[in-house]
């Protein structure tokens, strides 16, 4: 692939300024908890976007995406919620929060290229933001990269930009592990109050891997299913009289579900419970060196959310069981859902095997190749060059 900095050179005329780059991500544990105040347990991926940039004098930005093979103008004073349309959003809405945030933010020509695949439930969109965000921070003198703080109100105006401008109504996973982790370990993320804890994560010396399986599956956010999610948690913790799920309590969860109007609040509510005390679970289990356990929360996480919360698809629950019946510890569905990608632990000796019955299994149903890799947890978001 040509780099970022290289095809800057051709698209603008002239070197960039510098070279940023953000993770893509995997959640491990705690899926469609973060819009509800609860926990989850994301690693940056080794694969990164990277945005080669340089400030303009003016209010202008000007992108190019080597993926979208496209360069678009965008004047600053017209970026808001809804407009622009299209990827464009992603890049000019993280200035435009950045800017309501009260900082003195200028035009930028901006080059990207990724190497997170886009929509496979990788959270490219965030590393998007994350990689321009970072640039915007040093090339105007913010100081949002400087320590956790700054770089959690980084993570703010990045899911600003998602939210408003790109009209995603995504929770602060995404950015916050773009921004936060750190190589060799899991981020524990509280969303309640934001507070974050890293946990250690290397599986190598346990002679294991984590396979990620991205299905290929058409996956989309803004298709409203994530949206009916979002509101379903709402409407439960309001008939429940609390601010978010996250109060309700593991023992306190069947009298909780007896006072709730449906059987659908009760199924939402009970995988958001369940899930949350299964990162928390998870946290022990990979302190203690139990991959054993950690494996069997995968699987309870992926049964409760094509039950229970029914995000999973045909391609997520055939990967996970074909992983499963070659050898996983464990496996679960990642990300939004409704496509996307799947996640594994395996004992390393089992991985080729595995790769093979997924590939066989997606073969056997007529569906597309889906890609399967290997990953280890990456660093977070910052200046390459
Ligand atoms: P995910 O974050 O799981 O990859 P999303 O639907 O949240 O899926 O985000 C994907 C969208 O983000 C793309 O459709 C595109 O609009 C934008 N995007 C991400 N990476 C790039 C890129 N390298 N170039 C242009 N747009 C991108
Ligand atoms: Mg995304």
């Amino acid at each position: 692939m040509t780099s970022a900095a290289e095809t800057h050179r051709d698209v603008f005329g002239s070197a960039p300024q510098g070279v940023w780059s953000a993770p893509g991500r995997v959640n491990l544990i705690g899926e469609h908890t973060d819009y509800n105040g609860g926990l989850a347990l994301p690693i940056a991926l080794p694969q990164r976007t990277t945005a080669a940039c340089s400030p303009r004098p003016d209010d202008l930005l000007r992108v190019h995406s080597a993926h979208e093979g496209e360069t678009v103008e965008v004047p600053l004073g017209e970026v808001g919620p809804g407009s622009p349309e299209g990827w464009p959003a992603y890049v000019a809405g993280v200035l435009w929060a950045l800017r309501e945030a009260g900082g003195a933010v200028r035009g930028l020509d901006v080059t990207v290229t990724s190497e997170v695949p886009l929509g496979a439930g990788l959270s490219s969109s965030a590393a998007l933001e994350c990689a321009v965000g970072a640039a915007a921070s040093d090339l105007f003198d913010l100081g949002l990269l400087a320590d956790a703080a700054s770089r959690g109100r980084l993570a703010d105006a990045c899911v600003r930009a998602e939210n408003e401008v790109a009209g995603a109504a995504t929770g602060g996973m995404d950015q916050s592990a773009a921004l936060l982790c750190q190589e060799g370990a899991a981020l524990l993320l509280d969303c309640r109050d934001g507070a974050t804890e890293q946990v250690p994560f290397d599986l190598e010396a346990a002679g294991m891997v984590l396979l990620v399986t991205d299905t290929r599956a058409a996956h989309s956010l803004s298709d409203g299913q994530y949206e009916q999610r979002r509101r379903a948690c709402e409407r439960a913790a309001h008939e429940l009289g609390v601010q978010t799920l996250r109060e309700v309590a593991p023992g306190g969860l069947e009298e909780a579900l007896a006072r709730l109007s449906g059987d659908e609040l009760r199924r939402r509510t009970r995988h958001v419970v369940t899930e949350i005390a299964r990162v928390e679970a998870a946290v022990g289990a990979l302190r203690a060196g139990d991959l054993e356990e950690v494996g069997r929360l995968f699987t309870a996480s992926h049964a409760s959310l094509r039950d229970d919360y029914e995000v999973s698809c045909a391609e997520l629950d055939v990967s996970v069981e074909a992983v499963e019946a070659a050898g996983a510890l464990g496996a679960r569905m990642t990300g939004g859902g409704f496509g996307g990608s799947s996640i594994a632990l395996l004992p390393a000796g089992s991985a080729e095997a595995a790769v093979d019955a997924v590939g066989a299994a997606f073969a056997a149903r007529g569906w597309a190749e889906p890609a399967c890799f290997r990953v280890t947890a990456g660093g977070a978001a910052g200046r390459d060059a």
